[in-house]
């Protein structure tokens, strides 16, 4: 299979994606755009460095959402460093971190952090658990979460269990991003990506049968297909 190439870079009506990368158990990266407004989803090891390349500081100070789709090493390894940069560079503004009920890596991490630098933190941090699929806007992106299916291994290496996990639809006036972090083939990913303007799905499984952890190079394809554009990510390389 071809690597996917990374950055990816989308923009449609002043609202732009720049995927740093996705790559299964090493990181993921987003940055999500909307005029002047910027959003961090699925912060994997190494956004900081990302995030530093593209923005000026006082921008990165100025996000105020981080959105997170499951608590996976690679979609959270960032949390820690980004949360510790904020403090050492002054961030006054609220930041809010959006994330599956039940996603316990957040919460601890969250903790920590607090545990560690405690009345040292010049920014408050607002942990936002999503239960249910209630939609809510932020500087005028509205966004949409819908449960997905996903699974890890326990530790035989055998036996999965479902883990806490979301996509999320971004409409900025008109224009619709449906990404669907890790994830099976599901229907409810399959409702939300049709006729978006763009799809980013995850093709991870690698194998042709279908698994309930990640989707075939064919069924992400088959969701893609249904919408104006879509990228595929978070292909094993
Ligand atoms: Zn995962």
């Amino acid at each position: 299979m071809k690597k996917t190439k990374y950055p990816i870079i989308w923009e449609k009506n002043n609202f732009a994606i720049k995927i740093f990368c996705s790559i299964p158990n090493i990181a993921t990266g987003i940055l999500l755009k909307a005029a002047d407004s910027h959003f961090i989803i699925d912060p994997g090891d190494g956004i900081l460095r990302d995030l530093n390349k593209e923005l000026k500081t006082a921008e990165i100070l100025k996000i105020s959402d981080i959105l997170v789709t499951h608590g996976h090493h690679d979609h959270v390894g960032g949390v820690w460093s980004l949360l510790t940069y904020l403090k050492v560079m002054n961030k006054k503004t609220p930041l809010v971190i959006h994330y599956p009920k039940g996603c316990i890596e957040i919460v601890h991490i969250y903790n920590a952090f607090i545990d560690v630098y405690k009345n040292n933190i010049s920014y408050k941090i607002y942990l936002k658990e999503i239960d249910g699929t209630k939609a809510f806007t932020s500087k005028k992106v509205l966004i949409q979460p819908f449960p997905v299916i996903h699974k890890e291994y326990i530790s035989d290496h055998k036996t999965t269990r479902q883990v806490p996990a979301l996509g999320y639809k971004f409409t900025y006036l008109n224009t619709k991003i449906c990404y669907g972090g890790d994830t099976a083939y599901c229907d409810t990913l399959v409702k939300n990506a049709r006729n978006s303007d763009l799809a980013i799905l995850e093709a991870g499984h690698d194998e042709d049968t279908p698994d309930e952890m990640h989707m075939t190079l064919k069924e992400a394809k088959s969701i893609g297909e249904s919408a104006k554009e879509y990228y595929l990510v978070h292909v094993p390389e």
